[in-house]
């Protein structure tokens, strides 16, 4: 079965499905095929950066009720300052 005349980026030869072109559909368009990439790695990077981002907001379980009000406290005040959604 025809493959696609392309190469991946590691220089082997695509193995995707060919259009009429010859060429899959990632390098027939391989300007599109980049942006979409680039599209991707930037959501993978907002992904860890939102990871990253929860994992400062998470706060220690509260031992005591004391702790539990600060913390509370600390939600409240964050919220009200646009620093936690
Ligand atoms: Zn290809």
């Amino acid at each position: 079965m025809a493959s696609c005349i392309g190469r991946t980026k590691s220089g082997k030869r695509c193995h995707a499905l060919p259009g009429p072109s010859g060429y899959c559909s990632m390098h027939a368009m391989p300007e599109q095929a980049e942006s979409l990439e680039i599209a991707s790695d930037e959501a993978r990077r907002k992904a860890a950066e939102d990871a990253r981002n929860n994992t400062m907001l998470t706060f220690a379980a509260p031992k005591n009720p004391e702790d539990l009000k600060s913390i509370l406290a600390q939600s409240i005040a964050d919220v009200a300052s646009g620093q936690m959604e």
